[in-house]
């Protein structure tokens, strides 16, 4: 008998993409190794086949959102891409921090193109916004102590010009995943050339200034999207944190 529906009404998928489909759209537990990443991403691309949206499937706490997320590690910009392409915000947020260290200038057209304007300058904002504030956090020098017989306002101006060579180091090489052990080990390098004990407390609460400030930078963006007053976002905001 001739079937009277035509060709193009059936959407022809891998049946591993379409298993995961089924995964996501029922909500039901992925185990680590049930699909790769890109079996998981073409299901995702290929949802619309179906006429199902990714956006009101792939959001916490549907345990396919945590399933995605698990290859953030290894697959930061192809998940930031996905997420982007399809609009999954909380997915987009929950990835960055995992790009912190992705250059920039490595990104090729086409995955420019699908990530888009809108997450493109998201992640160009988030490089540039830890970059700033690492430069506001590392200027001033320490503050000079009132002079004494034994170090002069001369004397100290060497400690300040070091910090100045060192936090200038750190600004000109700075990755936005800068890691406060090296940026303890840089400064704490300076104790070194210290042997006045004022200057040396100086340096050291200085030190740990920058440290707290550094460890207080978001990683992400926070209030870059209506969404963010919802319970879904919680979650996020908390797999964010963590990450921190
Ligand atoms: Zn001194």
């Amino acid at each position: 008998m001739m079937c009277d529906f035509p060709q193009e009404s059936f959407p022809i998928s891998e049946p591993t993409v379409v298993d995961a489909i089924l995964h996501i759209v029922y909500a039901k537990p992925c185990h680590a190794g049930t699909y790769t990443f890109p079996e998981f991403v073409s299901a995702i691309d290929q949802m619309h086949l179906y006429e199902i949206s990714p956006k009101d499937h792939l959001i916490p706490p549907n345990p396919s959102f945590s399933y995605i997320l698990s290859f953030a590690p290894l697959f930061p910009l192809d998940l930031y891409a996905l997420a982007a392409s399809h609009d999954l915000f909380e997915l987009a947020i929950a990835t960055l921090p995992h790009l912190l260290s992705f250059p920039l200038a490595m990104i090729d057209d086409i995955t420019a193109m699908r990530i888009g304007g809108v997450y493109l300058k998201r992640l160009m904002s988030l490089h540039l916004s830890r970059h700033t504030s690492l430069k506001e956090i590392l200027f001033p020098a320490p503050h000079p102590h009132a002079p004494t017989r034994k170090c002069s306002f001369d004397n100290q101006k060497r400690l300040q010009r070091a910090w100045t060579l060192a936090a200038a180091y750190l600004s000109w090489n700075m990755q936005p995943d800068l890691s406060i052990t090296s940026i303890q080990t840089t400064l704490s390098s300076l104790e070194e050339q210290v042997d006045c004990e004022e200057c040396r407390e100086e340096l050291k609460t200085r030190i740990k200034d920058v440290i707290e400030r550094w460890a207080s930078v978001p990683t992400v963006k926070l209030s870059i999207h209506h969404h963010m007053e919802s319970g879904v976002n919680k979650y996020v905001r908390g797999l964010v944190e963590s990450d921190i």
